[in-house]
This record gives structure tokens, C-alpha cells and sequence, in this order.
């Protein structure tokens, strides 16, 4: 899942839905895409503290917890 993080305060969360599904980034950093395709529909970036938030880097490959306990 693509996570927003704002840059002057370091807050996170969930990319919105743009058209299809939860956004995803794209060429253009200040935007939010379509997870169907560029071309297919994009929204602009959410903004916190007045400033468009960036997308937080994906750490890896996802890790699988161990559920139950
Ligand atoms: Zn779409
Ligand atoms: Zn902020």
C-alpha cells in the first residue's frame, strides 16, 4: 500500500482512492495515479501543513507476520 508521509511534520497516511483504487505515484511527484495507469486517471497530491505531502518509500518486500497468537 502506498503511505503519504508530510514533509514539515512527518505525518503519515494511506494514499486516497484515485479513480480505480488507492493512488499510486507517477511522474509527477506533485500527483497521484490511477493503480489501473498513468493515462487512466490521476488527482492531485493532499497537502499538509499548506505543503503537497510525498510518497514514503517502500522499505522492501512486504514481511508476512505471523497471525493468531
Ligand atoms: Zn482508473
Ligand atoms: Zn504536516
Amino acid at each position: 500500500m502506498t503511505e503519504l508521509i508530510c514533509v514539515s511534520c512527518g505525518y503519515e497516511q494511506p494514499a486516497p482512492e484515485v479513480c480505480c483504487g488507492a493512488g499510486v505515484p507517477g511522474k509527477d511527484p506533485a500527483k497521484l495515479y490511477c493503480p489501473a495507469g498513468e493515462n487512466h486517471g490521476f488527482a492531485d497530491m493532499p497537502e499538509h501543513c499548506g505543503q503537497p505531502m510525498k510518497v514514503v518509500a517502500n522499505p522492501g518486500p512486504s514481511e508476512h507476520k505471523g497471525e493468531g497468537g
